[in-house]
């Protein structure tokens, strides 16, 4: 019998993937047809895979819908976690903790770091307690999407190497996400490749080691920057806007031409297919 954190989802999925070299898509969903196309782009292509909220969806969708979704999670046939993304109010991460996620994101990027330190240590222990994982933010990272997170440009902070050691250390948290020159929404010019501190990343990652695993945030980004990340390091790619503009443009062209039944039928295949396209980049294809 495994014991925590070894016996969390998130954590086993997570880890799998660090072992096996490859990175797994943590996929922001919001609505049902999101939901479901993580499921069965996963059961598709016989991969692990993280669906995640937002603190929005606690409150707009209510508890009910989180359990909907963690049970259709966890009755997959490959292994599927629920994971909560930047949590950022207190109180929101005090709800989480009492609903299905396997796996919650607390954000105190807005704290100090003594205070960010003191505020994510004090979520692990909760955590433990229910039985879930935490992923935290160290540094901030600029940008971010409406209702959700924003953080105005020019007020990033970059993760120092040894302050990530030590954040992890003092804080027992089990996931870390870096900020090394990556943003939330679209990068300003030139584009990702010039923003990206990859001597940084290197560092950090040789610092943490693989104790904390690192996740990647802000992944509007081409696909060999994708790749040289995955190469770094990161083995969580978290994954948004990228894996359901098909859907979208599906939605805004066709909605008036279906009935509803067949429009989300196939508004969800579309959604899926395009998930399972990030999956293979990911290579976490067959790895379930
Ligand atoms: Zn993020």
């Amino acid at each position: 019998m495994s014991s925590y954190p070894q016996n969390n989802r998130t954590y086993q999925i997570i880890h799998a993937a660090q072992a096996g070299k490859y990175a797994v898509g943590g996929f922001c969903v919001y609505n049902y047809d999101g939901v479901a196309a993580v499921v069965r782009a996963a059961e598709a292509n016989n991969s692990p895979a993280l669906i995640q909220f937002f603190p929005w969806t606690i409150h707009f969708q209510g508890k009910h819908f989180i359990q909907f979704a963690a049970d259709l999670a966890h009755s997959a046939k490959v292994p599927i976690a629920l994971h909560l993304d930047h949590c950022i109010k207190p109180e929101d991460a005090e709800i989480a903790l009492q609903l299905p996620f396997d796996s919650i994101m607390v954000d105190g990027s807005l704290f100090d770091e003594e205070g960010n330190i003191a505020y994510v240590k004090s979520i692990v222990q909760k955590a433990e307690k229910v039985g879930q994982t935490v992923e935290a933010e160290l540094g901030r990272m600029e940008g971010g999407y409406k209702d959700v997170l924003e953080v105005a440009e020019g007020s990033g902070v970059f993760t120092e190497p040894e302050a990530a050691k030590k954040f992890v250390q003092e804080t027992g948290v089990h996931f870390l996400a870096p900020s090394f020159g990556n943003v939330h929404g679209p990068y300003p010019e030139p584009g990702a490749e010039r923003w990206w501190q990859m001597d940084r990343l290197r560092r950090i990652r040789e610092e943490v080691g693989d104790v904390c695993p690192l996740v990647l945030h802000g992944t509007a980004i081409s696909d060999d920057l994708l790749k040289k990340g995955i190469e770094a390091g990161f083995y969580k790619v978290n994954q948004n806007k990228m894996v359901r503009r098909r859907y979208m443009k599906f939605l805004a062209e066709e909605a008036g031409k279906y009935e509803l039944t067949d429009l989300q039928e196939k508004g969800v295949q579309i959604y899926a297919e395009e998930i399972g396209e990030m999956m293979k980049l990911l290579g976490s294809v067959g790895k379930a």
